[in-house]
């Protein structure tokens, strides 16, 4: 019998950058497709004399430069999608995507969302409710910001991701101190590197109440909610460590519509089209609020809690949607998930872990998976943006998930010198 003819497969351009934690997941959900998978980096792979054509060096931090570089790849070989991983390639993404002459978010769009104050000043035009802002120069004059703002507020970074550098101030002391924190901060080098955005300092109203992230997949415009988490820690400051990830959401339906209605003002707002967004948001007596919109999907290893139809993953949605391949369904499995990213404790070196079994042995936890490694520097918020690891759990219900992520975490011990 002979097979009908195949058609060449979709070649599939991904942005992955060295910081991810992200890879693994992008590069097994793009295996099981038949595309031709080209993977670029802004650093060069050790296995890329062997295979030119597949492993690519990109300069993500000059858009131009890696548009007009695969403009001229794309000659030869024709790209038929591309996918930025991680906040840090957004913005290359949709440069190369529109140079390409790819569907893709517009350029600025996605720019927006690289910038904190940028985001603020498109969603209070746009009227989605966010927490009142202002901007500062950081060698500007910090007492007279601190005359100038309310009390509690949030100074931020424009250009960080993952809360670096986010803090907390209840009065001008601690916002004097919070100030000279970031200041420093934005002298790194990595920092001082991504331009004129790591000049200021944006200082918002504290916005009290429960946080909620809510993962959503844009289509032409229209916003489909893939899961929404409930983040049961509080997140009450002087630094945002991200904990504890549960879906779906214990929230009252009222509230969780009210959620997707901000999400999705707050995409329009921002001139989003197409592709992942993750969303950050606070609910309290007064409504919904946008805390925080990415162009991207949900960060860490926290995407292995998702399952879709049959078992899809989210990368696998994530590229059949930019490749225009069929997507069976987008009802997430129906059981509770959980993911805790372990937050880094003290600042010191990694020395061992141990209670790894005990942690892995308590019901409803899939699994614990260490991702710093033994000997690593470990540099704690608000300076530091990275986990120690994660939990995954899944149950019936949210709380038993929940509970369970808190007894594995009981269980880990943390040899720091
Ligand atoms: P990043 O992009 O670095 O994660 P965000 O602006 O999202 O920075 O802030 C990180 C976290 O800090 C948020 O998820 C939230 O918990 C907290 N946060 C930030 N801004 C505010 C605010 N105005 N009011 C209350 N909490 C805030």
């Amino acid at each position: 019998m002979c097979a009908e003819p195949s058609a060449a497969p979709k070649r599939l351009l991904l942005l992955i950058p060295t910081s991810t934690y992200r890879t693994e997941d992008f590069v097994e959900a793009a295996r099981r497709l038949d595309v031709d998978l080209v993977v670029a980096s802004e650093r060069p792979n050790a296995l890329a004399g062997e295979r030119p054509d597949h492993l690519l060096t990109l300069p993500f931090d000059d858009a131009a430069a890696a548009a007009a570089q695969m403009r001229e790849y794309a000659r030869a070989r024709p790209i038929d999608a591309v996918v930025p991983v991680d906040d840090v390639t957004t913005v290359a993404g949709a440069v190369i995507a529109q140079a390409l002459g790819l569907r893709a978010n517009p350029v600025a769009a996605v720019q927006a969302t690289r910038n904190k104050l940028e985001m603020r000043e498109r969603l209070a035009g746009a009227g989605v409710p966010a927490p009142a802002f202002a901007a500062f120069a950081v060698t500007g004059d910090a007492e007279a910001a601190a005359r100038r703002v309310r009390y509690p507020c949030v100074l931020k970074p424009l250009v960080l991701s993952a809360s670096r550098g986010v803090i907390r101030a209840d009065d001008a002391g601690q916002l004097a101190h919070a100030w000279k924190r970031i200041a420093a901060i934005l002298a790194e080098p990595d920092v001082q590197a991504l331009g004129e955005g790591a000049g200021q300092i944006l200082v918002e109203d504290f916005v009290p109440g429960v946080e909620v992230a809510l993962e959503g997949l844009l289509d032409r415009g229209a916003l489909a909610t893939l899961a929404l988490f409930d983040k049961p820690d509080p997140l009450d400051g002087p630094f945002f460590e991200e904990t504890i990830y549960v879906t779906p959401s214990r929230l009252p339906e009222a509230s969780q519509q009210a959620i997707r209605d901000t999400a999705a003002r707050a995409a329009r707002a921002l001139g989003l089209e197409d592709g992942p967004i993750h969303a950050e948001l606070r609910v309290n007596a007064r409504g919904v609020w946008l805390i925080e919109l990415a162009a991207r999907s949900i960060g860490g290893l926290c995407s292995r809690t998702l399952s879709f139809g049959t078992g899809m993953s989210l990368e696998e949605i994530i590229l059949r949607h930019a490749l225009d391949l069929p997507i069976a369904t987008l009802e997430r499995d129906r059981r509770a998930a959980g993911v805790m990213m372990i937050p880094i404790p003290r600042a010191g070196v990694l020395r061992g872990v141990e209670g790894l079994d005990e942690a892995r042995a308590v019901p409803l936890v899939q699994d614990v998976t260490i991702s710093a490694h033994t000997g690593e520097e470990l540099v704690p918020l608000p300076e530091g943006a990275r986990y120690l690891g994660f939990i995954f759990s899944r149950a019936v219900a949210p709380a038993e998930a929940e509970a369970a992520l808190r007894e594995a975490h009981a269980r880990l011990r943390f040899v720091i010198g």
